[in-house]
């Protein structure tokens, strides 16, 4: 792999995006399902297009996005293979969807009616997948006007302007197995699927699973699962580590020491001065900070592998840097700036990990990969 970065990278493993991939595509696969790699959001900050890639070389049939200009941008980068984009918004660049071979969601008859008049410009029918809303109250179409989407739909399939290729909804609370809502949905998605049926929309693909879905409950795998953040090598389950899930992290943030330096007993440690070293002690100035993308809500609590030690953030975390406090200068005289810092990864180094972060700040793994801007370079290994 490369050498240590000049201020900071976020190193992505994308043989671990592979080896995640085969992992959900193996369970997948006990049910008959297949694998949507769900790479919006820039693979949850982890590269778009580089996930995406080892994600199909891991066995992923589908890739999936939010924004129309998410599944454009894979496209543009010479992707082949299914894609499904989920997001629209009024006046959407349904003519460039259509014509990049892109799978479009329908959550309520304005959007049919847009795409029904773009793929009649184009003289090319549209993929067209319609979304239910069978309880997240997000997103889809509420089951008092599932009919009404439905037989446009397939109205506008028997003339020859759309194809209705899927059928989906998401879950409220996959990741609380046994939560009653869960039920609830399945039966709402079995009896939106049978609206479809009845209507004559024969879809390729029912789907359903997010992450937590995908790795707790087979019932809700129907034709494909649509895994996220389980083939960044994350764990959507409370309590339950990827190690348990045989998932592999596959982001480390690291950085380099910018300045070591000698502070006398007492000294208020940055912005706002809520630390105050005990002694004299020597501080690591680390050249991260939430311009990118590490909560400021870490100030004094999150931690980073600073000279082979867990150590604390002293003081605010503020826009470019943060400050550890390493303690009796004596002690830590090879410390020196240039160091490698790591400030999450996989753990098995002892370097804290997204969880970590996550626990330490109140919010979730999923926001602590995601939120890591595009200050910080991707390397891949
Ligand atoms: N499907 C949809 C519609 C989503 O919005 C998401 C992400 O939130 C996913 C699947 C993937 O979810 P997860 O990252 O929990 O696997």
């Amino acid at each position: 792999g490369p050498g240590a970065p000049l201020r900071a990278e976020a190193v992505i493993d994308l043989d671990a995006v592979r080896a995640n991939a085969a992992r959900v595509g193996e369970i997948a696969a006990a049910s008959g399902a297949a694998v949507m790699a769900v790479v919006k959001a820039d693979a949850y900050g982890h590269g778009a297009v580089e996930c995406a890639r080892a994600a199909q070389q891991g066995g992923a049939a589908w890739l999936g996005t939010a924004l129309p200009e998410e599944a454009l941008e894979l496209r543009a980068a010479g992707l082949t293979g299914p894609i499904l984009a989920w997001l629209h918004t009024v006046g959407g660049p349904w003519e460039a969807l259509i014509a990049a071979d892109i799978d479009v969601t329908a959550y309520a008859p304005w959007a049919l009616e847009e795409i029904t008049a773009a793929a009649q410009r184009l003289g090319t029918p549209a993929r067209v997948q319609l979304k239910a809303d069978t309880g997240l109250g997000r997103g889809g179409t509420q089951p008092h006007d599932w009919l009404e989407l439905v037989e446009l739909a397939a109205k506008a399939e028997a003339a020859g302007h759309v194809k209705i290729t899927g059928v989906w909804s998401h879950f409220a609370c996959a990741d609380e197995p046994g939560h009653p809502s869960i039920r609830a949905q399945l039966d709402a998605f079995g009896q939106a699927l049978a609206v479809a049926d009845q209507a004559g929309l024969r879809p390729e693909v029912r789907h359903m699973a997010n992450s937590p879905a995908t790795l707790t409950l087979p019932e809700a795998h129907f034709d494909m699962v649509r895994p996220g953040l389980a083939l960044y090598g994350l764990s959507p389950l409370p309590d339950v580590t990827p190690a348990d899930l045989g998932l592999r992290p596959a982001m480390t943030l690291r950085g380099r020491i910018a300045l070591v330096k000698s502070v006398p007993a007492g000294h208020g440690v940055s912005y706002g001065h809520i630390y105050h070293t005990e002694r004299d002690t020597a501080l690591a100035l680390i050249p991260l900070g939430y311009a990118d993308g590490l909560p400021r809500n870490s100030s004094n609590i999150g931690e980073a592998l600073v000279g082979g030690r867990r150590r604390r953030v002293a003081g605010r975390m503020a826009m470019d840097h943060f400050v550890v406090d390493l303690g009796d200068p004596a002690a830590v005289a090879d410390v020196r700036a240039g160091d490698e810092v790591v400030v999450f990864g996989p753990g098995d180094h002892g370097e804290p990990t997204a969880d970590d972060w996550a626990r330490a700040t109140g919010t979730l793994n999923y926001e602590i990969v995601t939120r890591i801007g595009p200050r910080v370079p991707r390397v891949y290994v």
